[in-house]
Parts: structure tokens; sequence; C-alpha cells
């Protein structure tokens, strides 16, 4: 289980962290450049690892190239604004954040038809770049988000070094189990974000309509299984990923939830409570760029 920190305010990413890691135990925080908050969290590693309770091999520190990076001259020098925001002289995994290059300078550069401004860098270049870091000791193993089935067979026809996770949604809503299959006959791990649904993060999307604009979190049946544990329905959508055999990587900057979300570990969900979840599938997804980076849709 690991802390996410997208949309964790500076101001409260670093005591989150700092929290995670001391009283609730983690051993694992999944950052991102464009998440704006690297360099808090860096002073907090720098605390955990200067006051004697953690070692820096004691915690697993993913990180993410952001897509105005990918053109070969940029990935190294992202990678070590990263590694100097982390205060960090490795990382354990970086991730190309999502399989699309933009120009460099603007973090999501919109044309005048409204649609965002891509650049002609092949992701072979952006990921023989990446085997580049890891050749010299930047990081330890590389890996791709936001990928589906044939952007990662593509990869695997040049990869001297073959991904070694692939960062997706994951959830009851969205839960991808045929992009996960591929990963586990070709050794990908898979680390589910949005875990829980994103509960509070933005107003009810437009599909859960027919749930009654109800989040995932207040899912009738997962609050069934939950009471039936005497967990939280928190605790019910993690332990469902990490029987499916996922990472889970949910954000918090609340020390409760905090704990709560890694306090799973003394349950498990029975075959019917798994395949019941099972049937709760949409699939929709809750993070979706074509609604931010100006591709039409339909709802
Ligand atoms: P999430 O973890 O499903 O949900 C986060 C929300 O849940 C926050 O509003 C948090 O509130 C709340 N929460 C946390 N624990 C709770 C609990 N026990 N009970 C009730 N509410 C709880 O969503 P996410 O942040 O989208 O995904 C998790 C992480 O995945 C991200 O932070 C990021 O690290 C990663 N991610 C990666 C990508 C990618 O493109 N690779 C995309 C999305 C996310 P408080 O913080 O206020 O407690």
């Amino acid at each position: 289980i690991g802390l996410g920190t997208w949309k964790s305010d500076p101001g409260k990413v670093g005591e989150a962290v700092t929290y995670a890691l001391g009283e609730a135990g983690y051993k694992h925080v999944d950052c991102a450049w464009i998440y704006g908050n690297e360099k808090e969290i860096g002073q907090a590693f720098k605390d955990v690892f200067s006051n004697g309770s953690l070692k820096r091999d004691d915690v697993f520190v993913t990180s993410k190239l952001w897509n105005s990076f990918h053109a070969k001259h940029s990935v190294a020098k992202a990678c070590k604004d990263t590694l100097a925001d982390l205060k960090l002289d490795y990382l354990d995994l970086y991730l190309i954040h999502w399989g699309i290059a933009t120009p460099f300078g603007e973090k999501e550069p919109m044309g005048d038809d409204g649609v965002l401004i891509t650049d002609a860098v092949p992701i072979r270049e952006t990921w023989e770049a990446m085997q580049e870091l890891v050749k010299a000791g930047l990081v330890k193993a590389i890996g791709v988000s936001n990928f589906t089935t044939p952007m990662i067979l593509d990869l695997l026809t040049y990869a001297a070094i073959p991904p070694a996770v692939n960062q997706i949604e994951v959830h009851p809503y969205l839960q991808q189990a045929g992009l996960i299959e591929f990963c586990r006959r070709k050794n990908i791990a898979v680390t589910a974000y949005s875990p829980l649904g994103r509960p509070g993060a933005e107003p009810a999307r437009p599909f859960l309509r027919n749930r009654g604009g109800e989040r995932l979190i207040n899912d009738a049946v997962i609050v069934e299984i939950a009471g039936r544990h005497k967990k939280t329905s928190a605790q019910v959508l993690l332990k469902w990923g990490v029987q499916r055999g996922t990472i889970v990587i949910p954000k918090s900057v609340t020390p409760s939830r905090i704990k709560e979300n890694i306090d799973i570990f003394e349950f498990e969900l029975s075959k019917d409570e798994m395949q019941n979840i099972a049937g709760l599938e949409i699939p929709e997804r809750l993070v979706n760029p074509i609604e931010w980076w100006g591709i039409p849709y339909f709802d």
C-alpha cells in the first residue's frame, strides 16, 4: 500500500508523508512532478531519514515523468529535478505519466481548436531515455502509467528493459480485468490509482447518476460488506484491490484515514464478496483526460 499525493495540498502533504512513514507504517509513497508538491515531500523525506527512524532503503518512492519532458534531451533533466526536489539520490520507480508528448514549456498547452497541442516524440525515444536513467543509477526501475494493452505490446517490441509497472485507474466501477491479466502474463505489476473512487475530490460524475449520484465509497454493496467485517468502506475497497493482486495507493492528508487505509491485513473478503463487488463495474473512468485535453466525448 502506498500513499497517494495527487491534490495533497502544500502545507499538508509534508505532514501526511511524515505521519504515513512514521506512525502509520507506510513504506511506499507515490509522487509526480505534475502534482507540484515534490519539494515539500522531499523535506519530509529528509526529516524522516535523518531522525534515524527509517533508512532511505526502507521506503519505495515512485515519481512520474510529465508529458512536456518526453524528448530524449529532457528526460534526464526532468528526473534530476524531481530527485533534487525530493532530496533523494535515486528513485525506486520512475513512470512515463501518460503516453502522450507535449512541447517543452507549458504543462498542458491547448491549441486554438481547443485540443491539447502534442509533440512528435515517439514513446520509443522516451523509453530509451528512461532506460539510460537505470544505467546511470538514478532510478532502480522504470515503468508506465495509463498505458493500454496495445501500447504495452508495442513498447515490448523494442524495450531492452521491460516496464516493471503499469499504474492505471482501478476500482470496482472500473475494474480493468483484461489489462490486469495481460500485465500479469507479461510480469508487469499493476498499481491501482484512485482506488477509493476519489470521494470528495470533485462533484459526483454524470455517469454516476444511474447510481443515484452516489460515490463508490457509499455504494450499498460496499457499505454492507464493510458492516459485516466491522471495517470501513475504504478498507473494503483497498482490500478488494490487494486481494486482486494489485498495489493500491490511496491518497489522504488526514491522519486517521492514512492509518485506516493501511489497516486492512486482518480480514479477508470471501469469494462471494469479491464476486458481489465484481458485479458493480460500470465501467467508467473518474480520471479521464479527454475531458480536459479537449477531445469531444459523449456522456
Ligand atoms: P483516491 O485515493 O481514490 O481518493 C482520494 C480521496 O479520498 C481524498 O479526497 C481523500 O481525502 C479521501 N479519502 C482517503 N482515505 C479515505 C477514507 N479512509 N475514508 C474516506 N475518504 C478518504 O483518489 P486519487 O487521489 O485520485 O488516487 C490515489 C493516488 O493515485 C493519487 O493521489 C496519485 O498519487 C495516484 N494517481 C495517479 C494517476 C496517474 O495518472 N498515474 C492519476 C490519479 C491518481 P483526504 O485527503 O481529505 O483525507
